[in-house]
């Protein structure tokens, strides 16, 4: 049962090299981060290219639901006042 967790390259299936282990801490325990990479520099490359796209698309959708949801706040702002100016 000494399996070590195996953490292998989505584009090639190379088994990932540490590339950076750092500590953090977490509440009251540390927990040991490691940064993986593939071990062929040209294929971690597009494998970057590949995270940002999905980065970048994952940023686009959020944009639009915060200014769907801006454009909701301001049409109710804009009901709201239409109503206090009724009353006075
Ligand atoms: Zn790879």
């Amino acid at each position: 049962m000494n399996k070590t967790f195996s953490n292998p390259c989505s584009r090639c299936g190379r088994e990932r090299v540490v590339v950076r282990t750092w500590k953090e801490k977490v509440y009251d325990s540390v927990i040991i981060n490691t940064e993986k990479e593939c071990p062929n520099p040209d294929c971690q490359k597009l494998v970057n290219r590949e995270n940002n796209k999905q980065k970048e698309k994952y940023r686009a959708i959020r944009r639009k639901t915060e200014e769907r949801a801006r454009n909701r706040k301001t049409t109710n702002e804009a009901k709201k006042a239409l109503k206090n100016k009724k009353k006075k």
